[in-house]
């Protein structure tokens, strides 16, 4: 397992911790919980930086996380430019399939919130399935009222790891208002992951995974999306700026 310290920067103001790969990330996340160190995980991509920018308060929830995987081409790329940093992707739907496997050989437990409750009731049963060992402490849908009973069930589950499927940015917001209250060492918004566990959802086919570009394929399925997605090219923009605004005096000035 690789715990080495991790790299931090920053993409446009936005923090990211540049693991190396998921084993990483892991064997990372696996000892924060094993010391009891509160963790709250937030996903990065372009879209998260952009509105992190502009809504300061999602801007705060963004820097109240401990931990923000790179999750984006765009973002590992914005990392590359700026620092020179050649780092994988480490998307949020892998890495909570890496931590549910990892929770089972670890003898850690996890609780499931979140998603419509057939397709809660659907990702819990291809997990069991998956990984007969794991200990799923405790679930319940994302469509509800009273967030106190949520925490309170979550709390007595004595769960190690909470995944929040609500969707972006009210996972994020929700479990940052929460995170006091939540007594569960680690905590992550995984977006659509339930509904691609389920099989509600296909992932993108492998050449956009591995050319990391999913939000192409995402927009031909759900061209209402547009929208969001319109962010990237900003993002692509204010990233190239900075890098010249950064790096170009440093070229300039080194000695030959
Ligand atoms: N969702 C939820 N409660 C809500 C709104 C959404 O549990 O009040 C769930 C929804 O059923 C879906 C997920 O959140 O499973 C949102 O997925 P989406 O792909 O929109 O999230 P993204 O990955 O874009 O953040």
């Amino acid at each position: 397992m690789i715990t080495a310290p991790v790299r931090r920067t920053e993409v446009l103001g936005i923090p990211i911790t540049c693991f190396v790969s998921y084993e990483n990330a892991a064997a990372v996340i696996v000892q924060r919980i094993r010391e009891r160190e509160k963790t709250f995980c937030i996903a990065i991509n372009p879209e998260k930086v952009c509105f992190a920018r502009s809504d300061s308060t999602f801007g705060d929830v963004v820097r109240r996380g401990h931990v923000h995987i790179c999750d984006g081409m765009g973002t590992a790329l914005a990392v590359r430019l700026m620092q020179g940093w050649c780092i994988p992707r480490i998307t949020g739907v892998d890495l909570f399939l890496k931590l549910a496997a990892t929770a089972e050989q670890e003898g850690l437990s996890i609780f499931l919130l979140g998603a419509k409750p057939q397709t809660n009731d659907r990702a819990w049963a291809v997990l069991r399935a998956r990984h007969p060992n794991l200990q799923i402490a405790g679930r319940h849908h994302g469509y509800f009222e009273d967030a106190s009973t949520i925490v309170a069930q979550i709390n007595a589950s004595g769960a190690d790891m909470l995944f929040a499927a609500l969707g972006s940015p009210r996972q994020e917001k929700w479990l940052s208002e929460h995170l006091e209250a939540i007594q569960v060492p680690f905590c992550m918004g995984v977006g659509g992951s339930f509904d691609v566990l389920s099989g509600q959802v296909k992932r993108a086919p492998e050449f956009f995974r591995r050319t990391g570009t999913e939000f192409l394929y995402r927009l031909l399925c759900e061209p209402w999306r547009w929208r969001r997605q319109s962010v990237l090219l900003a993002f692509g923009v204010k990233v190239l700026l900075e890098a010249v605004v950064t790096r170009c005096p440093k070229a300039l000035f080194r000695r030959r």
